[in-house]
């Protein structure tokens, strides 16, 4: 379903490109997130963009309103209509309307780091259980000397290359933006300042040591990780990158394994016991209930496992027991016939 553009800017469908653009400016003014803090402002301020980012656009425009009159067209959406998403040309309309008053970086297109990943190692225990564990870790945090600026008089000026949003959009062709990182100031948006923070060399960070506590819910796998906003490092356009810490490495020094989310146990009987009826087993799960299993051939098929229902590491998965009957190595000759005669 495409949006009805005209109806998220009140205009009129023969608006003029003036009607438009003033549309535009007051409902820009009414929903831009700096000025408005709701969460439906964030939603709205993003679809007025889109629209306008249409209907300001002569030839997309034309092709908006065949699309209106005709119904729908094969290539209107999809990676030709590519352009049509808040994305596009934004920064030009900035230009165009408010000359870069509003800073373009936090309009729905905040720059995201990269989380900082900690890697820790848990115990087979602690995956299957969920734990609350002390992460300490080193982070780069906002420089307390110039406020995270890196500048000694805590002010810094905006890049004039890119306005202070950090992106460059380059025209390529006729239909083709690519958005690429500032050059000029990598993306931080400001320019280096002039009179550097020396506790911080300009940089606005420095190092520190940072423990978090976490909590590892229960059945998290290895390589999945909980991820914590804001913990990561400060980077110096005032964002924190998320910290994201990491089950790298799963001890375990228990008699279970995991096998997708089925808690396995291996579970060895003598022999003996077999023969000699002993034919109810019980076995222990990770959380010391326990179950007993009859292994009398009768009962079972063999080497079929025993499922416990629901008790795996999800709701979704099992205890799972494998039996593994153990015999002896039987190495002379009348030994061997000693047993079979027990059978007989
Ligand atoms: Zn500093
Ligand atoms: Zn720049």
């Amino acid at each position: 379903m495409i949006k009805d553009y005209y109806q998220i800017l009140g205009v009129d469908r023969d608006a003029s490109e003036d009607e438009i653009k003033r549309a535009f400016r007051d409902l820009s003014k009414k929903y831009h997130p700096d000025l408005n803090k709701t969460k439906e402002a964030e939603e709205k301020f993003k679809e007025i963009n889109e629209a306008y980012s249409v209907l300001s656009d002569k030839r997309k425009k034309a092709e908006y309103d065949n699309y209106l009159k005709y119904g729908f067209k094969d290539n209107f959406v999809g990676d030709n209509f590519g352009g049509f998403g808040i994305n596009f040309g934004f920064e030009d309309i900035f230009k165009d309307i408010f000359g870069f008053d509003f800073n373009i970086g936090n309009v729905g297109m905040k720059k995201k780091y990269q989380p900082l990943i900690v890697n820790i190692t848990l115990s087979f225990e602690d995956t299957y259980f969920g734990c609350d564990k002390k992460v300490k870790y080193s982070r780069k945090n906002k420089c307390k000397n110039c406020d995270g600026t890196g500048s000694q008089s805590k002010s810094r000026k905006k890049c004039s290359k890119c306005a202070g949003s950090g992106y460059y959009t380059e025209a390529r062709g006729r239909n083709m933006f690519i958005k690429t990182t500032c050059p000029f100031c990598y993306g931080s948006g400001q320019e280096e300042p002039q009179d550097k923070c020396k506790h911080c060399d300009g940089t606005g960070a420095v190092n520190e040591t940072l423990e978090v506590s976490v909590h590892f819910p229960p059945g998290i796998k290895p390589n999945d990780g909980v991820a914590i906003s804001n913990k990561g490092h400060y980077y110096n356009d005032g964002q924190y990158s998320d910290l994201y810490v990491r089950v790298a490495r799963v001890i375990n020094n228990t008699n279970y394994d995991r096998i997708d989310d089925n808690l396995v146990l291996y579970y060895d009987v003598d022999y003996l016991d077999v023969l000699k009826n002993n034919n109810i087993i019980t076995v222990k799960h990770i959380d010391g209930k326990e179950y007993k299993i009859d292994i009398s051939s009768n009962s079972r098929k063999s080497f079929e496992p025993y499922i416990v229902p629901h008790r795996g590491f999800t709701k979704n998965s099992n205890f799972v027991v494998f039996i593994n009957i153990k015999f002896p190595k039987i190495k002379k000759e009348e030994n061997i016939k000693k047993i079979i005669e027990l059978f007989e």
